[in-house]
């Protein structure tokens, strides 16, 4: 049985705002989950609606199999990780991490054995003695960390918690968070709109735009497999390409290029006949020149960017634009042609009306 479900769970704010619609979701202990939209699309709505912060309009949560849905945020057995974390100013790193523990009247050296414990896990060994405002955001961040993992809880919920930490010191947390949650092995549930955190933390992701979960998978299922369009343009950096075309005689035309969509989707295209579709390709998965079991089209070179591992090329195809990731040792003139192709695997095919991905 999963640990963690929602059924169907909608948030209809007081003044009739519905934020989230018809949340479905099941989580196994230990999961490491992370919701991942853009900014406004019901990702915070839903996790403290989790938390018990926030009443749950309709629908269900069952905690191991029981309805939680008026359980207080404690009976819950939650603890939470927000953006501002918040910390004590005037306590050193040991009475924050503490604190919880000593509302609960926990014994000394029961906390004394937890809060080094915790430090040791988090790196904080070093600074018990410090005050907050002597430590760097990421140390901080930590602690913060700290001061929630301390207690024994089921389920751990993070909103955004990286978000206040410069580009390095995100790489480094993230990391260090993975192994926390393997430390520790609590269910956790993460919020972020960085798509780059969502993948190399989760072992799901729950993909939200407007209130609507589009896509719930791995972070493989989700890039290779995009349920839409959506989809296909949030997860992977720089984002999926997307050309408009309409199927005539079982061809389309990308660029300039007359491709026939028999070749990868056989049979299948006759019922595509007259469709109005958006083709898609991922910059990084192009060949330049001509290759086989692949499209082979033509482009103008408008702009190269060398980021050292590899070079984005940024192209024009008649009137479509696109981007294509080469490397660096291939990167092409400016205001120059050139040739690329896609093999038949890498295109993506979805309707241009209901942006559903065509199998
Ligand atoms: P962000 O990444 O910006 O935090 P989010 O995905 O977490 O965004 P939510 O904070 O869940 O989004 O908000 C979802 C929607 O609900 C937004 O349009 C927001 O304006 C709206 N909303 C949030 N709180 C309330 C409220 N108390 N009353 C009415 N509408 C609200």
């Amino acid at each position: 049985m999963a640990y963690l479900t929602l059924k169907k769970i909608n948030k209809i704010y007081p003044n009739g705002f519905h934020a989230v619609h018809d949340f479905n979701l099941e989580m196994e202990k230990g999961e490491f989950i992370v919701f991942v939209g853009p900014s406004g699309c019901g990702k915070s709505t839903t996790l403290r609606m989790i938390a018990g912060l926030e009443d749950i309009s309709n629908g269900e949560f069952l905690i191991d199999g029981e309805r939680a849905n008026e359980w207080g945020p404690r009976e819950r057995g939650i603890a939470m990780v927000f953006q501002s974390y918040a910390l004590y100013p005037q306590m050193t790193v040991y009475d924050n991490i503490a604190f919880g523990l000593e509302l609960q009247g926990a014994d000394e050296d029961y906390i004394d054995e937890k809060v080094r414990n915790t430090a040791r896990i988090l790196g904080l060994t070093d600074y018990l003695d410090r005050l907050p405002r002597a430590l760097s955001g990421g140390q901080r961040q930590r602690v913060a960390i700290g001061r929630a993992i301390i207690r024994k809880v089921g389920i751990f919920l993070m909103d955004e918690p990286l978000s206040n930490l410069d580009a390095k010191q995100r790489v480094t947390m993230r990391s260090e968070i993975t192994q926390i949650h393997r430390e520790t092995g609590a269910t956790t549930i993460y919020v972020t709109h960085d798509q780059t955190e969502a993948m190399t933390m989760a072992d799901r992701i729950v993909v939200m735009k407007d209130g609507y979960v589009q896509q719930a998978g791995t972070p493989y299922e989700l890039y290779f497999h995009p349920a839409n369009v959506f989809v296909a343009g949030f997860i992977g950096e720089p984002p999926m390409n997307f050309v408009n075309v309409v199927v005539k005689d079982g061809k389309v035309n990308v660029g300039g290029a007359v491709l026939d969509l028999a070749a990868k989707c056989g049979d299948k295209i006759s019922a595509l006949e007259g469709k109005e579709l958006v083709f898609g390709f991922r910059p990084e998965a192009i060949v330049l020149g001509e290759k086989e079991n692949a499209y082979t089209l033509n482009a103008m070179v408008e702009l190269t960017e060398m980021l050292g591992d590899n070079t984005n090329v940024y192209i024009k195809m008649q009137e479509d634009n696109a981007i294509l990731k080469v490397d660096p040792h291939d990167t092409p003139e400016i205001d120059t042609e050139i040739q690329f192709s896609i093999p038949y695997e890498s295109v993506y095919l979805f309707d241009k009306e209901t942006e559903l991905v065509i199998d």
